[in-house]
Formats: C-alpha cells, structure tokens, sequence
C-alpha cells in the first residue's frame, strides 16, 4: 500500500512563506551570480604557524578572503590578526572559543557573542559584523541572539574537508569541484583539536593546500573574494541554517 505523505502538502503550504522565513532568519549561503567568482573562507585561527605563509599565496595569486577568527586565539597574536586585515582580508567572527553555541545557556551564548565581538574590534579598531558559529552549528535561539547582536551568520556552499590528514590535491579537488560561481568554500588556518574533533591536526603544508586550491579555481575560471565581497552589489541567498554542526 502507498504509504501516505503528510510532509508533501505541509512542505506545500509553506512553499509561500518560505522566502519570507529565508529573509527574516536565514542565514548567508551563497549569492546569485554569474560572474566568476566565489568567497574563500578560512576558520578557526589565527595560526602563527600557517597564517603568514597562506597570506603569501593569497597575495600571489591576487585573492582575497574572510578569516573567522577565534577571538580567544585573536587576544593571544593581536598582530596577525591586524595583519589579516592590512593585507586587504575581512575578519569575521568564529566564536570567543570554540565550544559549540547550542550547548550553552542564552546568557552565555550573549555574552561570547558580544565578547568574541568586542574583543576582535578592539584588536582591529574596525567593525565586525560577520559570525560562522563553531562547527557552523546553530539553532533558532543561538541565531536570535548573534542576530540581536548586530552579527549576520554566515555558512557554506563548500566545504574541502582539510581538518583531515588528505592528500592536498583531493583536498582542493573536494573543495573546488563542488563550487559554482557564488558560492562560498571553508578551509582552514588552523584545526581546533577539541572533544568534537580529538584527532591531531594534519600535518600537511597548509599555505601548498590553499596553492593549490587556487590553482584549482583559476583553471575553472573562478576568482576569490571576500565574502563581503561577493555580496557586494549581488542578490544573497539565504537558508534556514539550523543543525548541531559538522
Ligand atoms: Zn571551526
């Protein structure tokens, strides 16, 4: 017998809503383009081991990037956090550390959000207004209360998996192959070693993997900006963004 579907009418009602709910609490996806180019996102540094030669190679080959950064991580190398941004870099916010939102109480997850800000634009006399949360993981309340602090949250389209001990051309195979123009990709300057992730970090050449990950994208055509920089001057996409996280 065929079994009968509730969800297909509910999904049908609320087809005409959605829109509405993407405006009003979704969170950044992607943009509407067809022009060539997509953001590059870095998580969870700054990493004094890796960051500056990554820096090299974004320069080199003419990118420019967002880095979410633990703000934690950001108090102890103030300088290369303003590095990041000197070099023409936005800087995002990852969390004040990186425990995931969701287990939190609202006061606590209010007062990272706003600390993990503050914090961050004190070290670059500069707002900062981007927020990916810790394992891009969150639900409605954690996403009221970073949006009540003035942050816009900010996931993926792409993500290239280099948290694991890969070889760097199937990393940015991964990672580029699954782009189209617009969207957005997340590596990484340093790899948080914590309860969700205990595995020791990689121990490939992070700036050969970011090399080559550009590489990538300019044989398909695709330069990398900012994500404010993708969004400038484009239609953003925005989805309903609520899971416990990668
Ligand atoms: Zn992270």
């Amino acid at each position: 017998m065929k079994p009968i579907s509730v969800m297909k009418p509910v999904r049908r009602l609320a087809r005409p809503v959605l829109p509405l709910a993407e405006s009003i609490f979704g969170s950044i996806k992607s943009v509407s383009t067809t022009d060539p180019v997509i953001a590059l996102t870095f998580d969870d540094g700054p990493s004094p081991e890796h960051l500056p030669a990554i820096l090299d190679v974004l320069d080199r080959h003419r990118a420019r990037a967002t880095f979410f950064l633990i703000a934690h991580r950001a108090r102890s190398h103030p300088d290369l956090a303003r590095e990041i941004a000197a070099r023409g870099h936005e800087v995002g916010l990852h969390g004040l550390d990186h425990l995931p939102l969701r287990l939190l109480t609202s006061r606590e997850v209010r007062r990272r959000v706003w600390q993990g800000r503050r914090e961050l634009e004190r070290i670059l006399d500069s707002p900062v207004t981007l927020f990916r949360p810790p394992f891009g993981g969150q639900s409605l309340r954690t996403y009221l209360i970073t949006r009540s602090a003035g942050m816009q949250v900010v996931g993926w389209t792409a993500m290239a998996g280099d948290w694991l001990e890969l070889p760097i051309d199937e990393i940015a195979a991964k990672g580029v192959d699954a782009l189209d123009p617009g969207g957005i990709l997340v590596l990484h300057d340093y790899v948080e070693v914590d309860v969700r992730n205990p595995a020791p970090p990689p121990s490939f050449d992070r700036a050969a993997m970011v090399d080559q990950v550009l590489t990538r994208l300019a044989e398909r055509g695709l330069r990398a900006e900012s994500v404010s920089g993708l969004m400038a001057g484009r239609v953003v996409r925005r989805t309903l963004w609520f899971w416990d996280g990668d």
